[in-house]
Formats: C-alpha cells, structure tokens, sequence
C-alpha cells in the first residue's frame, strides 16, 4: 500500500530564530508516526537571514521545501501559497514560532484517521497569552459571530488539519482578500476541534503588528456579512424618524418668535449627525474597496522561487 504523506505548511515572516527548532521538534514528533512528512516553510518576503536557514536546511533534508514569495503579502496570502503547492494526503499548516505545540499534530493527526475532514484547535485561554491579546482576540470573536451567519469558535488560529478533498477545494478559492478561518465553517465539511495550550513564542516578537490585526478583523467581517451594511440603513432610518419628531418643535419655536437660541442643540446635532453620517460612509466605504480589490483580480500573491516543483508534478512558477 502506498505510504500516505503529510504537508505540513509553515509561514514564516523574519522568523530566522525560531525554523531550525521548530523542524527539530516538528521531526522527533513525526518521526515516530507511519506517514511520509514533508515540510513546506513559506518565506514571507522575510528580511533577516530566514531564507538562507531555511535553505541551508532544505539542503540537509530531502523532505524540506520552501517557497520563497517576492515580498511580504501576509500570513493569510502565505498559507494559501502553501495550500496551493502542497501535494500531500493532508496538510497542517502551523506557526513558525512554536506556540503551536508539536506534539497536538498528533492528535490532528488521529482524529483525521476517524474520518474527519478538518480538524481545527481551539486555543485554551491561559495565562501564556497576553493579556492585551486575549482580550482583543474575544472582543472579535464576540463581534464576529454577532454579524456573521458562519459561527467561528473563540480562540480558533490557523494551526489545523485539512484533507486533500479539503484543500483542493480551497485551491478553487478566488478571493483576492482571504480569511482562511472565516472560510473554514463557511465551507462545511465533516468538522471537529482540538483543544491546546498555547506556548510563548519560542524567540522573536509577533509578526501581527495591531494594524495587520485589525485589517484582518476587517477582512473577517466584511467577508462573511453584509449586516454592517443593513446596520448603516437601520440608522439611517431610526435617525431620519427622530429628525421628523423634531420638525414640529423647530417650527414651532420659530412661528413663536423663539429661534435664535438653541445653539448647544445644534451643536449636539451636528456632532452627532456628522460623525454618525462618516462612520456610515467609511463601512460602505470598506464594501466598495473590497469590490475595488476584487474587480482588479490579482493574484494574492507572487513566488520568487521554490524548490518544490524538483520533486512533485506542481507547475513551474
Ligand atoms: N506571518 C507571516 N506573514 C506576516 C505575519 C506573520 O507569514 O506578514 C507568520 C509568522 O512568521 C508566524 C505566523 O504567521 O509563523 C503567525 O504570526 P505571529 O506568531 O507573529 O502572530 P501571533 O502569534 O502573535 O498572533
Ligand atoms: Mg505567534
């Protein structure tokens, strides 16, 4: 029978200190399991020596691969240059920094062999996670789930188990602004979670600045509702009924000669009409830009180059 083979796909931006010890702790893990395992880092425009680790160590492993991207496009845009190449039975895509445990990739790897099609972890809340993290991290769970009709579950990361039946129908994805987790209840398939403990960062800091944090919030919740949008009409509506209850009042007041005061109520208007008629003219906003990225239908990414292609049938790029 043919040895079954496992992708595992790891993003790495500028994580130089960390690739050698996570493939360290990633092969004595996997090395005790039946399958055939091959590693795919994914050089997202990395500016310290990454590359150069990560080759040196492709060189030293015929079952390490890398894809090397032409600039930084991302951690969502990386992990789908991963899925897009990978040719194994299953693919596990990670983080490079070693808060996603090895030794869970076996229990990924168990509940695959029952069945499951997807099996995504589900990160416990201790206290290894920044406070600051933690809190944002529930805070767009909550309001997620609020406005999109595809329930993610708290804590869920982009440390899961996929099959092939799985990946190729994310291959056919033609969104140019991804979110993989948003996507995954969104695409259904026999589906289950593992818990974990996340560990600290092995070396180095986040690669999520609080700006890349936040637009991928947006990306979250733009990609998966429209009800932000029937929110903006809702308020328009209630906003344009108080205005017609106030109508009366200001005609009056001035049929009695009683107009010219008042100024701290224009005032609270204007303020608050005004901030309220941005806020809904930057979510609509978020919308057409969206579509304005969309309409232009580039590709999420460039590859610089691999070395992947020298062993599987994947195309030349
Ligand atoms: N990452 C990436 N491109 C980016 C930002 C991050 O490939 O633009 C990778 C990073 O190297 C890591 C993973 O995505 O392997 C998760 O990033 P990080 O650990 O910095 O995020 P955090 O755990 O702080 O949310
Ligand atoms: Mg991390």
């Amino acid at each position: 029978m043919k040895q079954e083979k496992i992708s595992i796909i790891i993003p790495a931006y500028n994580e130089a200190s960390n690739i050698n010890k996570l493939h360290q702790s990633l092969a004595e893990v996997l090395t005790k399991t039946q399958y055939q395992i091959e590693y795919i880092f994914v050089d997202d425009g990395s500016t310290d020596n990454s590359a150069q680790i990560i080759e040196a160590l492709c060189s030293k492993n015929s079952n390490v691969f890398y894809i090397q991207l032409s600039r930084n496009f991302g951690h969502q845009s990386a992990l789908k240059a991963g899925l897009d190449i990978a040719k194994g039975d299953c693919v596990v895509s990670m983080d490079c920094d070693l808060q996603h445990p090895p030794l869970v990739v076996l229990d990924l790897i168990k509940k695959w062999e029952e069945g499951y099609e997807v099996v995504y972890t589900r990160r416990k809340d201790t206290m290894k996670i920044s406070f600051i993290k933690r809190y944002t991290s529930q805070f767009f769970y909550f309001i997620h789930n609020q406005l999109s009709d595809f329930k993610l579950d708290r804590g869920t990361a982009d440390f899961r188990l996929m099959n092939r039946n799985v990946v190729n129908a994310f291959q056919h994805l033609q969104e140019n602004e991804i979110f993989i987790r948003g996507l995954i209840p969104w695409a259904g398939f026999k589906q289950i979670a593992v818990e974990y403990e996340s560990n600290q960062r092995y070396s180095g800091v986040s690669k999520y600045s609080l700006k890349k944090m936040i637009s991928l919030a947006f990306k979250g919740l733009t990609s998966f509702s429209t009800k932000p949008l029937k929110i903006v009409v809702y308020v328009g509506l209630i906003s344009f009924l108080l205005s017609m209850m106030l109508l009366p009042y200001v005609l009056i007041s001035y049929l009695i000669g009683n107009a010219v005061s008042g100024w701290t109520s224009i005032m609270i208007t204007i303020f608050i009409f005004g901030s309220l008629q941005l806020l809904m003219i930057g979510i609509i906003g978020l919308y057409v830009s969206k579509l304005v990225i969309q309409s232009k239908n580039r590709p999420l990414y460039f590859v610089r180059k691999t070395n992947y292609h020298s062993q599987t049938n994947a195309p030349d790029r």
